[in-house]
């Protein structure tokens, strides 16, 4: 037996499926609660930035990762309709050398199979939508939507942007929808063969109030992706996406250099997803339960940064438990709070913003950071 306190960890996203596969590796009795039946691989990429994949060798994918994904030389900003450059930002070999890890882009649904993969499957559960929590005991007491319950010693709300965790700490509040959508696509390579354009590996265009972000999601390059930011002062469907269509992309880059244009007319299915964001939350953390990524820090996704902050916060959490020990886990929480408050808040605002790597910067103070080796704030009333 386990001298270690018992974790559910509520959904299995990236945060929680990063949450789950490091406490396991650090030996908690570890369980993860999903409300999907199943996932799917659904038409999406992701970056994954050096801070991020130092987290991935933890959990033991780093390899698995780099062989998988592409590797851009350089993030490019371009001007939407001239096709002028704004920016360079070594990626490629400088990023190994400089930050200390690869900066990949890849297909997210590869990637979430290989971080649910990487979780002990005996202690995975699907269809388990969470819908009540007690904390009032010396554990947690769970229900499910299908009227079964659990009890774990502490609960992690990795449960995304309308968390039932938060609800249960702050009550229950809609997120903020930013007035921006993204439409995502993929676009088989192939197609892209019949014009005479160069299609580059990570590609930002940008215009005034919009723009498109292009990398490919494959390492063999077959696989090209597009996901942009379009103002659209309404959205009434919900948090969930709908379908966009090739005429609506058409509609909202008019005018946009040829590349952009011939990715439209490549465009086979394309979806449109709401942006939602929250305020910096004003509690992450109350007796047994904590809170990580989206269900405590939702943003646009504008730096590409979303993810890598739930991965991040996952991997200080457990930092932070193994640091205090977790019988003191409300001050292994503050400590964990703390540390990733300033951080987190830090990429929300710059996403919100939308003006990362717009022009040369230096992007150091995200890829270079090692969640494993920052040196660890006090909180002020330590
Ligand atoms: P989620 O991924 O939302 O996972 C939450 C999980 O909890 C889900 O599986 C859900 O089914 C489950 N769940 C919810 N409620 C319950 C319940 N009651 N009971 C049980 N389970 C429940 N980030 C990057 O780092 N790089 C990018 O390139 C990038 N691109 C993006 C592009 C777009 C268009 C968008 C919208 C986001 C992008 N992001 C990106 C952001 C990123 O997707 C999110 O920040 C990230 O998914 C948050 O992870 P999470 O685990 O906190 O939440």
């Amino acid at each position: 037996m386990s001298d270690k306190p018992t974790i559910a960890v509520i959904g299995a996203g990236l945060g929680g499926a990063a949450a789950g596969a490091l406490l396991q590796k650090a030996g908690y009795p570890t369980k993860v609660f999903e409300q999907a039946p199943e996932f799917s691989r659904l038409g999406a990429g992701i970056h994954l930035g050096p801070n991020v994949m130092k987290v991935m060798r933890r959990i033991g994918i780093e390899d698995a990762l780099d062989a998988m994904g592409s590797h851009p030389d350089y993030w490019f900003s371009r001007n939407g309709m001239t096709g002028e450059y704004q920016s360079r930002i070594p990626l490629g070999e400088f990023a190994r050398e400089r930050y200390g890890a690869s900066y990949i882009t890849v297909h997210r649904g590869d990637l979430h199979a290989l971080m649910v993969d990487a979780l002990d499957q005996d202690n995975l559960f699907f269809d388990k939508r969470l819908v009540d929590v007690d904390d009032s005991g010396d554990k947690v007491r769970l229900t499910f939507a299908d009227g079964t319950t659990e009890e774990a010693d502490l609960v992690i709300g990795a449960d995304g942007v309308n968390s039932r965790i938060r609800e249960k700490l702050l009550g229950s509040e809609a997120p903020i929808y930013s007035g921006w959508v993204a439409h995502r696509a993929i676009i088989s390579a192939e197609k892209l063969k019949a014009f005479e354009l160069d299609f580059e590996a990570c590609v930002k265009w940008w215009s005034e109030d919009r723009h498109m972000m292009v990398y490919f999601v494959t390492g063999d390059e077959k696989e090209y992706y597009y996901v942009t930011g379009v103002p659209e002062p309404e959205w009434n469907h919900g948090t969930s996406f709908v379908d966009s269509s090739r005429d609506e992309m058409r509609k909202a880059f008019e005018g946009y250099h040829p590349t952009v244009q011939a990715l439209i007319d490549c465009t086979e299915s394309v979806t449109k997803w709401p942006l939602l964001e929250r305020n910096p939350l004003p509690l992450w953390h109350a007796n047994r339960l904590v809170l990580l990524g989206d269900a405590c820090h939702p943003m646009k996704p504008h730096m590409a940064q979303g993810a890598a902050m739930a991965i991040e916060d996952a991997a200080m959490l457990v930092r932070c438990l193994e640091e205090v020990g977790a019988d003191d886990y409300r001050d292994a929480f503050e400590l964990y709070r703390t540390n990733r408050f300033e951080r987190a808040s830090r990429v929300q605002k710059v996403s919100h913003d939308n003006t990362w790597l717009r022009e040369d910067e230096d992007p150091a103070w995200v890829f270079a950071y090692d969640v494993f080796e920052a040196p660890l704030k006090q909180p002020s009333n330590a």
